[in-house]
């Protein structure tokens, strides 16, 4: 059996940061995304790949946890274009100065 104190420090592997499991049946559920983790010889098996998606869900990319992954992704992207967008601006500025 899952102990309480195990199930505590357990996270969906979607979202490691804060979505936590809970015991459903014989299967760990993530409170966030749905997605639930079979448990073989007590214990959990923690693996993408072998988790049962919720009902209406055909892929991992719809699920919360997975959407949050990639818009962090996408923001951090953004970021990287930025000091190159600067740079060009100081000389722009520069360049009009004299
Ligand atoms: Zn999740």
């Amino acid at each position: 059996m899952i102990s309480p104190e195990l199930l505590e420090i357990l996270r969906c592997p979607l979202k490691p940061g804060d979505a936590k499991l809970r015991l459903v049946g014989d299967c760990l559920e993530c409170e966030r995304c749905a997605l639930r983790f079979l448990i073989k010889d007590g214990f959990p098996v923690l693996v993408i790949e072998e988790a049962l998606l919720p009902s209406g869900c055909e892929s991992l990319g719809d699920l919360p946890c997975q959407k949050e992954e990639a818009e962090n992704e996408a923001a951090a992207g953004t970021f990287q274009i930025h000091p190159r967008n600067t740079g060009m601006e100081r000389g722009e500025i520069h360049g009009a100065s004299e």
